[in-house]
């Protein structure tokens, strides 16, 4: 039997265990602005309004929403915001909750599947104002985060995550964990928050657009994947391969990070 997808990604965890774990992968959070991403029917919130210095707690959905701003009218030190994620800018989050905090926030939530890699990608493109990230994902999409280059797991996903943040997976939860539950298993990822593009000499968006080319066809070789890009001479490719001491023959998959900054750096000197 086909399983009903629920509304807005909304598998509530039950399991009591893996809200305490969760929290507590958070480290210290008792100087922190926490910002929980689908607090939902509130499962980590309730925790999470003890343990933060601030809590901002941003859904979507306008029925629950209303729920927890009455459940936490009373906490000074608490915010519910009913807005997308997608759309936040968390540069100017503090004005837009009337709430006083400095310093890097501290990202939390099970996150909604049908949207996980844009909140990632969004939560990239505004690394300067995170700290540290624990959020649940399907359990794929965190063995690629995660994944290692050389493991036929690792592609884009992976390589972007890791220009961004350390990537720990912490441990795997079973469907049973949630109400309803999902048709996968989940996993809790650590993104410790360290983007390393100064180090690599390397502008972040024209290299996360490099990457995308790099990882078009995964299947194929790199060399090939840049033919097709139409951007460079086949002879300039061929020289920054060389120059990055990079195997023409290789898949992108199998390029350490470093070694695609410098293959970048070869091809953008070169055009
Ligand atoms: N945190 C709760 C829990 O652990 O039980 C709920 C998690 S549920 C997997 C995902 C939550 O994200 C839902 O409450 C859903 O309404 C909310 N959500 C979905 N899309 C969203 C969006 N674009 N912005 C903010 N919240 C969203």
């Amino acid at each position: 039997m086909s399983q009903r997808k629920p509304k807005l990604g909304q598998n509530f965890l039950t399991d009591p265990n893996a809200r305490q774990r969760i929290v507590e992968a958070l480290g210290d959070i008792s100087v922190s602005t926490v910002l929980e991403i689908g607090p939902g029917r509130g499962a980590l919130t309730d925790l999470l309004v003890k343990r933060a210095r601030h809590l901002i707690a941003v859904e979507l959905d306008r029925a629950l929403a209303p729920r927890l701003t009455e459940t936490w009218k009373h906490a000074s030190h608490v915010r519910i915001l009913q807005a997308d994620i997608l759309e936040l800018e968390l540069a100017s989050l503090s004005s837009a909750v009337d709430l006083s905090f400095t310093g890097p926030l501290i990202v939390v939530g099970n996150l909604p599947y049908y949207i996980t890699s844009d909140i990632l990608l969004r939560l990239f493109a505004q690394v300067a104002s995170i700290a540290r990230a624990v959020v649940m994902v399907q359990d794929e999409v965190a063995d690629r985060l995660a994944a290692k280059c050389g493991v036929s797991e690792y592609g884009l996903l992976s390589a972007t995550a890791q220009m961004h943040a350390r990537v720990e997976k912490l441990f795997v939860l079973p469907p049973e964990a949630f109400s309803p539950p999902p048709g996968v298993n989940s996993a809790v990822v650590r993104l410790e928050m360290r983007p390393r593009f100064e180090e690599m000499y390397v502008e972040r968006s024209a290299f996360l657009r490099f990457l995308q080319i790099c990882f078009r066809q995964k299947r194929k070789m790199l060399l090939n994947n840049l033919k097709s890009a139409g951007i460079w001479e086949p002879s300039a490719i061929l020289a920054a391969l060389e120059r990055a001491r990079i195997n023409p023959a290789i898949r992108a998959e199998a390029v350490p990070l470093e070694a695609m900054a410098q293959l970048y750096r070869a091809l953008h000197m070169s055009s």
